[in-house]
């Protein structure tokens, strides 16, 4: 292991090793303690993913959903992605946007056809984006903070995009202050694999290629003020078993330099994507029920991370899991710089990799509220300075609840108003109908902003 860094793959392989079967009474004293909400140790969580009898597992769900309850409520965060360029001159072997694809149509969005993105996003109800890039040297820290102005300064106050994250490569601390400058929300990178040989097989020419500079992403990011960072791993390049416990080192690491673990967590599983070997036949097959095993068990682990699943997954699969634990999903997602333009027409000789659920925007707002869950648009915390820190110290005595659920109700009854279907619409209010009468929370200041909302107002917010 290299002196410098946190991933320490002995210690992860040795707690796998000695804690392949359990005994149930350890995992009773372990959900016994994961409810306190104080997370899990490496070994505690190394237990729990070996977790094998339906009983037990079923145990481990209401746990979790506990957990989900108690700190996220039956709020669930809606973004979408775009896509602002594919050209990339790294070579990962999963992607499709990889340099050596000679076959990918390359594009990268002009400003204009940003705008334009954004414009169609927002006409939707979108309030939140997640902007993502390829990596080469000529997208500078620079360019992108000017990407994502140019995404904020579309639009009017109610169509218009309010938070923006962004996923794009890793820099170095002053290209990071950059782009905070440009009031990004989270900043996410994904390791893709904490497993340093198999990371070094996979990722074969490019920037990427150095495996201990992308592990201090996130520091360097923090260094540079950013202090909501988004982990994140591809799975099926290696043992998931091994990724969560890395991750978790990742995450430890991370709260003992910054005093702040990650803001969100992401699993993509890889997609089919076009001439990328690896994704035909990942090596490292992650199934359905390993991927609810490790929601539930992260939910428990790292209780006040936000949890985000993709249009990758299928849409029964993102029903299922909304329940243990994830707290943020994409809706109505195309993987391409240009593709909410092309509507109908999928090109897939310009896609990232093939996307699971087709829903749009508005099924999945209904299908969620059909559910028992209250969508959000809710983009207020970063706005009011509750990040990092500031945010845990809301979040983990439960504080939270108070701004998120008025907030979310807003957020949904804009889009209710402005942009649901009829029958969205009716269910929607219901759904509000029944959040505003069975909670304590709703005083006469927020009657009142709720009020100003239905008589038109946007963009209220706690
Ligand atoms: N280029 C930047 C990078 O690699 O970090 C950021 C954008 S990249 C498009 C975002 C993420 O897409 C990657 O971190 C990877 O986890 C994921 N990804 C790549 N190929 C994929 C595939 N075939 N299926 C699912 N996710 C994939
Ligand atoms: Fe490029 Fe990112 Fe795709 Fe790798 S994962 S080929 S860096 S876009």
């Amino acid at each position: 292991m290299d002196s410098a860094c946190f991933i320490n793959e002995k210690q992860i392989f040795e707690l796998l090793e000695a804690n392949n079967k359990p005994d149930h009474h350890q995992i009773e004293d372990i959900l016994a303690k994961a409810e306190a909400k104080r997370g899990l140790s490496l070994e505690e969580t190394a237990i729990l993913l070996s977790i094998q009898g339906e009983d037990q597992l079923n145990k481990l769900y209401q746990t979790a959903k506990k957990i989900k309850d108690e700190i996220y409520g039956n709020r669930v965060v809606i973004f979408a992605p775009l896509y602002v360029t594919n050209e990339c001159a790294n070579v990962c072997e999963y992607c499709g946007f990889r340099a050596d694809n000679t076959d990918l149509h390359r594009r990268t969005l002009t400003k204009d056809e940003l705008q334009l993105e954004t414009q169609i996003l927002t006409a939707t109800g979108h309030k939140r984006l997640l902007l993502v890039y390829g990596e080469h040297p000529k997208f500078t820290p620079q360019w992108i903070a000017e990407s994502i102005e140019a995404v904020y300064e579309t639009g009017d106050n109610k169509n218009k995009i309010r938070r923006i994250n962004v996923n794009t490569a890793p820099m170095d601390v002053s290209g990071f202050k950059i782009i905070k400058e440009a009031a990004i929300g989270t900043y996410q990178c994904f390791q893709e694999t904490y497993h340093r040989s198999t990371y070094e097989k996979v990722h074969l020419k490019g920037m990427k290629k150095d495996y201990l500079y992308r592990l201090y992403t996130h520091h360097r990011a923090n260094q540079a003020g950013i202090d909501d960072t988004g982990l994140g791993v591809l799975f099926g390049l290696y043992d998931w078993k091994f990724e969560i416990l890395a991750l978790l080192q990742h995450s430890f690491d991370l709260e003992k330099e910054f005093g702040v673990g990650p803001h969100t967590i992401s699993f993509p599983r890889i997609e089919p994507a076009l001439n990328a070997p690896l994704s035909e036949c990942p090596p490292s097959l992650v199934t359905d029920n390993d991927l609810k095993k490790i929601i539930a068990v992260v939910r428990l682990a790292i209780p006040y991370s936000g949890i985000i699943l993709t249009t990758r997954e299928q849409a029964e699969f993102r029903k299922e899991v909304l329940e243990l634990g994830v707290s943020q999903i994409s809706a109505g997602s195309r993987t391409y710089p240009g593709a909410y333009k092309d509507e109908k027409e999928n090109k897939r000789d310009m896609q990232q990799f093939t996307i699971g659920d087709t829903r749009s925007l508005d099924d999945t707002i209904k299908d969620i509220i059909q559910q028992g869950f209250l969508p959000s648009f809710c983009t207020s915390c970063y706005r009011k300075g509750r990040t990092g820190h500031t945010f845990m110290e809301y979040a983990k005595p439960g504080d939270i609840h108070k701004f998120c659920q008025p907030n979310a109700v807003f957020t949904l009854l804009e889009y209710l108003l402005d942009y649901a279907s009829p029958e969205t619409k009716e269910l929607g209010l219901k759904r509000i109908q029944s959040e505003t009468s069975n909670c304590g929370i709703f005083n006469h200041i927020i009657s009142d902003m709720y009020n100003r909302a239905l008589a038109g107002e946007r963009d209220l917010m706690l």
